[in-house]
């Protein structure tokens, strides 16, 4: 099955996503569980998720991803960003644990001139104090495409976080189209290559998200500028590549391209249509 979805908007709570999700062809979606600026969170009405569990159970929504807000950096510079940080965190994970099944895509963060090795290690010791064995949300980091002093722009690093945290089956990672190809991986050119080296760096089994994207800039530009599918520098024929791929096709797809709701409905039809069934 081809599970495909975008970015909606959470804020008529979330029997209307889902019916939204549903309306544009979707069986995925994904959503901030807090604005994105962070700030407190909205309470969590459980008849309102009751009445989303219902719509998941009749339709072929299985799986749903929250993203964390950007203001999340688990490798600041500055104790009290870094609390602030874990806090929303771990308030984030508190949440999701009252949602069915989901993931939490984070963006590991920006070391701010402390170098990536230290950065690294900030963000493993608050994953190793966030995770709990028991706790049903896998948290993904994303892949990104490394603009100022942004981790997570190398497999490398990405592996470097995993390693150092204990309790790591419930960590896996969302790779971004538009991040990848911005950060130097030549997903347009020599796909099964890239996947390649992420396999024999961090290993696919950790690969549970893919955010589909188009970009704006080229290769190595660590621009991060998403661009409608088929419109940017990867072009529809990668796009049709990657969807289609044998290590790939299975995941869930998350579309972040610049479009409001009847685009990202055209962008599905158009990718259904390209998806070999
Ligand atoms: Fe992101
Ligand atoms: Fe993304
Ligand atoms: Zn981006």
């Amino acid at each position: 099955m081809f599970t495909i979805g975008a970015h909606l908007s959470i804020n008529k709570g979330f029997e209307k996503i889902g019916l939204e999700a549903l309306s544009i062809d979707a069986n995925t979606f994904q959503f901030f569980p807090r604005s994105p600026r962070g700030g407190k969170a909205k309470e969590l009405d459980p008849e309102d998720i009751s009445k989303f569990e219902e719509i998941m159970q009749n339709s072929n929504i299985e799986i749903i991803l929250a993203h964390a807000p950007y203001v999340i950096n688990l490798a600041s510079k500055s104790d009290k960003t870094r609390s602030n940080s874990y806090e929303l965190f771990e308030d984030d994970l508190k949440r999701l644990s009252q949602l069915p099944n989901n993931l939490y895509n984070f963006h590991p963060g920006s070391h701010v001139g402390q170098g990536a090795e230290k950065g690294i290690e900030l963000i493993s010791t608050s994953l190793n104090k966030l995770i709990d064995e028991n706790q049903k949300t896998t948290i993904l980091l994303e892949t990104m495409a490394g603009k100022g002093t942004e981790i997570g722009r190398t497999f490398d690093e990405l592996n470097s976080i995993i390693e150092k945290v204990e309790i790591d089956e419930k960590l896996g990672v969302c790779l971004d189209t538009c991040h990848v190809y911005d950060a130097g991986y030549d997903i347009k050119n020599d796909l099964d290559n890239v996947l390649d080296e992420f396999n024999s760096v961090i290993g696919l089994n950790r690969l549970k998200a893919i955010h589909l994207n188009d970009s704006i800039y080229g290769l190595n530009s660590h621009k991060d500028r998403h661009e409608k599918i088929g419109l940017g520098k990867l072009g529809l024929d990668a796009i049709t590549n990657i969807i289609n791929h044998k290590s790939l096709r299975n995941l869930p797809f998350f579309l972040e391209t610049p479009n409001d709701v009847e685009g990202y409905k055209e962008e599905i039809k158009l990718l259904r249509g390209l998806y070999k069934e």
